[in-house]
């Protein structure tokens, strides 16, 4: 079916629901030249650009009111990226030559609003999408939206680039007793600062970089944090030899096997930080590498924690049984009082809830586990960028691979 003639049956069909549900807020449907990207964060916009300089339009949709919310509303003041700038620029524009190797959080939103400037992106701020369907009678997808105040608009496409991020919500564990607890619990996502919590005694839960960071942040404002540890985890230098691990890796995997890679890295890691296993933090039996590509644990880096650590400043404890008012139970049966505990329980996906009559995601409790077939390509034009766990680096490589795809389509039709 043409285009246009499918809008206007979609039209009619919508006027009908209209009628038919008298406080619908739906007004009629959009149809969208190109791709409708969801998300607006460093994914979605590699991918509107990438788009555009081959010609081809987009419209993405972001449900905040910002470009990347996530690194705008709930990142912590001291952020700086993690990994050197050479492996988190977007495609097409580098960093600009004065930014240190690792950016701040600052600096890269300045990089990607002058990036969105530069490729004139203009993302449909406050448009959450709610439901994505692909419509098999007619060959196009539908896409609704809810704005601030609920009212609903739908889109009709032709391709749809799901960029909403592996980050897109908290997770928030249940833990016995925490209703009972009397201080603030937050999670990572509304932690700002140290400079609020000195003097007290701060409960962080979850050893990944975030949890890390935050107990530095933490030492550093005077508080007393103590870090829940309750799996293995591997803790490599951020540098090694001058270089940066990452980029060492990189380096090494191009000649060697990755068994031999993750050997030199515990080997090093050991050499530079000692036997972590001595403070609480042991490693898991697979490499820091092979861990990665087989489940996506990405190891920890340390930006000075581990010294606070080893000369006590921070507390290692095991897994917490339960909350009281002021105290936390832990597995061991050690007891401790607590002003406030953060959870630093990581995020998911939030693409089960809206991405409807689609099996390119194999759901596993709840979270797309393995996203694509190929990893940025599905079927009946639906993408993904940013899904691969290989932070920004995999996102650019995504965009690039989806402009390119896409393109092979857009210029036989137009
Ligand atoms: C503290 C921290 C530090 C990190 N440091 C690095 C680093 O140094 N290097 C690196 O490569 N990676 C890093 N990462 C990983 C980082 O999150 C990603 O690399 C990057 O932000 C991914 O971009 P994204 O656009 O895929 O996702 P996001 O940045 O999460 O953007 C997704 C966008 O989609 C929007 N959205 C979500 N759901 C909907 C919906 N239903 N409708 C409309 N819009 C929606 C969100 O509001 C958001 O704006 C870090 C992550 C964290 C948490």
């Amino acid at each position: 079916m043409l285009y246009m003639e499918y809008l206007k049956e979609v039209e009619g069909k919508t006027v009908h629901d209209y009628l038919e549900v008298k406080m619908g807020k739906m007004t009629k449907p959009i149809g969208v030249e190109g791709p409708v990207i969801v998300g607006a964060g460093p994914s979605g916009l590699a991918a509107a650009a990438c788009l555009k300089q081959k010609g081809i339009p987009s419209l993405i949709l972001e449900r905040d009111d910002c470009l990347a919310s996530m690194w705008q509303l709930k990142t912590y003041d001291r952020l700086c990226l993690h990994l050197p700038k050479q492996f988190c620029q977007l495609p097409l524009m580098p960093f600009p030559q004065n930014f240190p190797s690792y950016p701040t959080k600052q600096q890269f939103l300045a990089y990607l609003k002058a990036y969105a400037d530069h490729f004139d992106i203009k993302p449909a701020l406050s448009k959450t999408v709610i439901s994505a369907n692909f419509d098999h009678r007619c060959g196009y997808w539908r896409v609704k939206t809810q704005g601030v105040k609920k009212e609903e608009t739908e889109y009709v496409c032709q391709w749809l680039i799901v960029a909403t991020g592996e980050n897109a919500e908290e997770v928030v564990p249940q833990i016995e007793g925490m209703s009972e607890f009397e201080g603030p619990i937050l999670h990572t996502s509304s932690y700002k600062s140290g400079s609020m919590f000195c003097g007290k005694n701060v409960l962080v839960v979850g050893c990944g970089n975030s949890g890390m960071e935050v107990c530095l942040d933490l030492c550093n404002h005077h508080a007393r944090p103590s870090l829940v540890v309750r799996d293995t985890v591997h803790i490599l230098p951020q540098q090694m030899f001058g270089k940066s691990t990452f980029g060492l890796s990189l380096s090494l995997l191009n000649w060697f096997p990755m068994r031999l890679v993750d050997k030199f890295l515990l080997l090093m890691s050991h050499l530079i930080l000692g036997d972590t296993a001595q403070f609480g933090l042991n490693r898991p039996k697979i490499g820091p590498l092979e861990l990665k590509n087989l489940c996506g644990k990405t190891p920890v880096l340390d930006f000075g924690t581990l010294a606070h650590i080893k000369s006590g400043k921070i507390k290692v404890c095991r897994g917490i049984k339960q909350l009281a008012q002021h105290k936390a139970e832990f597995v061991d049966g050690k007891i401790e009082d607590f002003d406030v505990i953060i959870l630093a329980t990581g995020y998911k996906s939030n693409v089960p809830t809206w991405l409807k009559g689609s099996d390119m995601f194999c759901e596993k409790d709840g979270l797309p586990r393995k996203p694509f077939p190929n990893g940025w390509r599905g079927e009946n034009g639906l993408y993904a960028v940013g899904f691969t766990k290989r932070g920004l680096l995999g996102a650019s490589f995504d965009a690039k691979r989806i402009a390119g795809d896409i393109e092979h389509c857009w210029k036989a039709a137009n």
